[in-house]
């Protein structure tokens, strides 16, 4: 089912969603797809959904792609939602789980969303895609684009670890390195995208990625049989998942799936990478740049999130908090996860263990209430990147 409107996140205006749309035109604030609910839950029904295809677009009557030749799919999502006791019982708390992101293609949750926003981007004509990256969206983009048949531009940090590179351009795309963080290729990129006319997917400045991210939300929700976490823990970078997944809590209210109660939610960052951590604290509704950022969890070295208003506004309206953790603790919280469970984390995800474990030491979390942790992406992506401190 087509999405039936873009409406703007910060003002009344709202688009009809059959172009290419990149933010708002009147105040360059992201856009979000809206559907007809009430015809999506005749037929989007947990009894429905059973013999469904193992993939994110089993909820399809909530995603943007109308026609399902135009899905650019190879098998994101439905990823495993894992009971965790070992790990909880060393962290001390008795109802931890991690939904595993690892498995997803090109090794990490960006597949979702690139997934929605590639299919998209070919459904509505465009010929060429472009993002920067810290890493995994750059290979992610480039993986859909070659599914495609489209052509992908992205722009990656100079100091980013090899292997992303290799396999950014093993899909078949035109790499660049920019002096500087993600947000710098973010201003090359916008440049070059606006002479060549190529379609901009960076993070929430297209309306879809989001849409494909939203999904984590909707299994989460199916996997716990219709009931929905007390806390989750999210490591946030741009924050789309955490954005996205506020999103499918409240059309799964709509729909009737879930109640009122919502999880709180946890916004994960790194020290040397804040900002959303600190407008929390300060009680601000949005995060100013964070200068010098540094962290070895790549997709948390994000200074300025364009959505960081809206991560802002979910971790408050649930009732959440956001918390910051080093780089030892991330490591820390890495290996936890692989010597009690199996898991060999991206350090993003040990960042969740060690949020966690914070959380749990101040009484925000309790014991005993249930607590999902996000492990975005493959350990194995970040050898080269750990080494140093491992
Ligand atoms: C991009 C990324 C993140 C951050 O995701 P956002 O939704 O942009 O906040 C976390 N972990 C990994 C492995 C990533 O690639």
């Amino acid at each position: 089912m087509p999405a039936i409107r873009l409406d703007c996140t910060k003002c009344d205006r709202t688009y009809a969603p059959g172009a290419v749309m990149n933010l708002c035109l009147s105040c360059n604030a992201p856009l979000f797809a809206r559907y007809d609910l009430e015809q999506a839950r005749k037929t989007l029904r947990p009894d429905t959904l059973a013999g469904r295809e193992r993939s994110m677009w089993r909820y399809h009557e909530v995603l943007p792609v109308e026609d399902a030749a135009h899905r650019l799919s190879l098998g994101e999502g439905y990823t495993p939602l894992l009971p965790t006791p070992r790990l909880g019982a060393l962290l001390g708390a008795k109802r931890v789980l991690v939904k595993d992101e690892s498995g997803n293609p090109t090794g990490s949750f960006k597949a979702r969303g690139l997934s929605a926003a590639v299919s998209m981007a070919k459904a509505l004509g465009a010929k060429a895609v472009c993002l920067p990256s810290a890493g995994n969206a750059g290979s992610a983009l480039a993986a859909y684009a070659a599914r495609g048949g489209l052509e992908a531009h992205v722009f990656l940090p100079k100091d980013i670890a090899n292997l992303f590179v290799m396999e950014t351009r093993a899909y078949g795309a035109r790499v660049e390195m920019v002096e500087g963080l993600i947000t710098d290729a973010g201003r090359v990129c916008a440049a070059l995208a606006r002479e060549h006319g190529w379609y901009e997917c960076a993070t929430l400045k297209e309306p879809y990625r989001v849409e494909g991210k939203k999904t984590m939300g909707y299994e989460l929700a199916e996997q716990l049989d219709w009931t929905l976490p007390d806390v989750i823990l999210y490591p946030t970078g741009g924050g789309t998942g955490l954005i996205g997944m506020w999103k499918a809590f409240e059309e799964l209210e709509t729909m009737g799936f879930v109640g009122s109660k919502r999880p709180r939610m946890v916004a994960v960052q790194a020290e040397g990478c804040a900002p959303i951590v600190k407008a929390y604290v300060e009680g601000r509704p949005d995060a100013p740049p964070w200068p010098d950022a540094t962290t070895h969890a790549h997709g948390l070295r994000v200074p300025k999130a364009l959505g960081d208003f809206l991560i802002l506004r979910a971790v408050r309206e649930s009732g959440g908090t956001a918390v910051s953790v080093s780089e030892a603790e991330i490591v820390r919280g890495t290996k936890d996860a692989s010597a009690t469970e199996g898991f060999f984390m991206a350090p993003e995800g040990g960042a969740c263990v060690a949020a966690l474990r914070k959380l749990l030491a101040s009484g925000q979390v309790r014991p005993e209430e249930s607590v999902v942790l996000f492990n975005t992406g493959t350990g194995f992506k970040y050898v080269e990147n750990m080494a140093p401190l491992w």
